[in-house]
């Protein structure tokens, strides 16, 4: 076989505590899934129907370090609880959601706030919003075989040492098993997928030089900053 150009890269996670790398298929992510953030953006939908946008695999940043992005004046954090898939399928019931489970990390879904607010308004899709370079900084994979499935978490995020966000897992509006159920009546699941699972009030700005620290309570941190545009 021959290729016009060498191929793009696969793109792997860390996992804690082991040598194993993880190779990502999609990243798939749901909006308004805690009631005080929907709030917060204006929302006046009840959320009951979830809905759901993608970020490219290659936009996750493991380092942390972010690069602050071009043709936005206002990058918004949201932290969230994400987790990645060893297996899929179409129509999984909620009952066996979990077991699709192989880890789970704290990580960002930075977004472009001025942009995502000019796509509401005009009714256009969020991608440029959502899924640009560098846009999903991610802690280590944390393997369920090693810490369980996760009950009601804290979910915070400092910025310069200061608290910006903190919610519970436990009051995400759609939880996980709901999450991965819906997804898979949507798009056929594989091993590889990652989900982020939402994000609690607070979302705020982020400057270049800003330090964040994430954090899913017992389970993993992600330490991380802005750094200037390339
Ligand atoms: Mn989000």
């Amino acid at each position: 076989m021959s290729t016009p150009f060498t191929p793009p890269a696969p793109v792997y996670l860390p996992v804690a505590h082991t040598p194993t790398l993880f190779p990502v298929h999609r990243v798939y992510c749901i909006g308004g899934n805690y009631l005080a953030h929907a709030k917060e953006m204006g929302s006046k939908t009840n959320h009951q129907q979830p809905f759901f946008f993608m970020k490219p695999a290659d936009a996750l940043q493991p380092s942390g370090e972010v690069p602050y992005p071009s043709a936005t004046h206002n990058l918004h954090h949201e932290v969230e609880m994400v987790v990645a898939l060893k297996q899929g399928g179409h129509d999984i019931p909620c009952e066996q959601a979990l077991d699709c489970i192989y880890a789970y990390a704290v990580g960002l879904d930075l977004t472009r706030r001025d942009l995502q607010a000019a796509a509401k308004q005009g009714g256009l899709p969020w991608d440029a919003a959502k899924g640009f370079d560098h846009s999903a900084p991610l802690s280590k994979l944390h393997r369920m075989e090693d810490i369980g499935h996760p009950d009601a978490r804290t979910l915070s995020l400092t910025v310069n040492g200061e608290p910006r966000q903190q919610g519970r897992t436990d009051t995400m509006i759609h939880n996980v098993a709901s999450i991965i159920h819906e997804l898979s009546l949507l798009w056929l699941l594989q091993p590889g997928d990652v989900i982020f699972t939402g994000t609690p009030a607070g979302v705020g700005a982020l400057q270049v030089g800003d330090q964040f620290h994430a954090e899913l309570e017992d389970i993993a941190v992600l330490e991380g900053r802005i750094l200037p545009s390339i």
